[in-house]
């Protein structure tokens, strides 16, 4: 496919590593399921390369390539890696056309003029993608339902980075966003699931924070961390030292033993961890949920909830190797 005789050009560039380079590539279809987790491949191994793929149209063939678990990996998963791997993705608007027309095209002086149907295509073509990729923000029943005193079956992670500026705490852009555990199935801890704390981790390295600077990871999540990912958690704290972790959970999981071993070696790598306030709620709607206008109000249960929870998280912290 195109993209991996592009990707074999590249290879041939021999660029500086240590250097920032931005490839775009325009392109009349988008990556195929494969090409997709190719090109995720490479923005790991090139972390001083960033990629911005404009396609024409969308490839929708999902070619029966396989996953992990297995599950079929269809286009829309390979778009949305990409996506989560940094790659910019769009479709080509009129814009993009009349640069390519401009540049790569013998044009013999003429101009560019899409016709009506192409304009309708753009159009459609965007709305799709945008429908792949997901909202950038969370429903609001979403979110009143994962971050509650309810027991929701799925895990939801919105989390935000911040880099230290000389005297405080500075959000870095776009690294913001939210995202949940894999497959659908009881909380979190269902065999085969990759938990949200790891998809998290999992984004981590394509974001290119420099190891000279101080960075502040803050996580809101509606379940606190199972023994297992907190073990991942202290781990990747182990060796990241530019990086500081803050954990605000909306309530503690409790399914599996050795949960609180899990938090309590959490705290003793350095993470912060609490349970989400009534401000920290308030924080998420206004930040990550597509609240629409409406106020954050939650009900008195929640209130209640918010306290019993603190206590037990306290009384586990507190209870040192008991
Ligand atoms: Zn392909
Ligand atoms: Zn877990």
């Amino acid at each position: 496919h195109a993209e991996l005789c592009f990707l074999e050009r590249f290879g041939s560039w021999q660029l500086d590593e240590g250097k920032q380079y931005r490839l775009t590539c325009y392109i009349n279809w988008s990556p195929c399921p494969n090409c997709a987790q190719i090109l995720v491949e490479f923005l790991g191994e090139n972390r001083h390369v960033s990629l911005r793929i404009f396609a024409a149209r969308i490839y929708k063939k999902s070619d029966g390539y396989k996953n992990i678990y297995t599950k079929p990996y269809t286009y829309e998963d390979g778009l949305r890696k990409l996506r989560d791997a940094g790659a910019q993705l769009a479709i080509m608007t009129r814009d993009e056309l009349q640069y390519c027309w401009d540049t790569f095209v013998d044009n013999q002086g003429q101009p560019f003029r899409p016709c009506p149907i192409q304009e309708e295509h753009i159009r459609t073509a965007s709305q799709e993608l945008e429908n792949i990729l997901g909202r950038t923000l969370m429903d609001a029943t979403t979110f009143k339902d994962n971050f509650s005193h309810r027991r929701a079956r799925r895990t939801y992670l919105c989390y935000q980075v911040e880099v230290w500026e000389g005297d405080a705490w500075a959000p870095v852009e776009e690294l913001y966003g939210f995202l949940c555990n894999q497959i659908p199935l009881l909380p979190p801890c269902a065999q085969g699931l990759r938990h949200a704390e790891l998809c998290f981790l999992d984004r981590v390295p394509f974001w290119n924070l420099e190891e000279g600077r101080q960075y502040r990871l803050t996580c809101y999540i509606s379940w606190s961390p199972c023994p297992d990912c907190a073990q991942r958690l202290v781990e990747f704290l182990g060796n990241n030292n530019h990086m500081r972790l803050r954990i605000f959970a909306a309530r503690i999981y409790t399914f599996v033993s050795g949960h609180e071993d899990g938090l309590r070696q959490l705290w003793d790598a350095g993470a912060q961890l609490t349970i989400m306030t009534r401000n920290d709620l308030q924080h998420c709607w206004d930040t990550f949920v597509d609240n629409q206008g409406d106020p954050f109000e939650p009900c008195p249960i929640q209130v209640e909830h918010i306290g019993t929870e603190s206590q037990e998280l306290e009384n586990i912290l507190r209870n040192q190797g008991n």
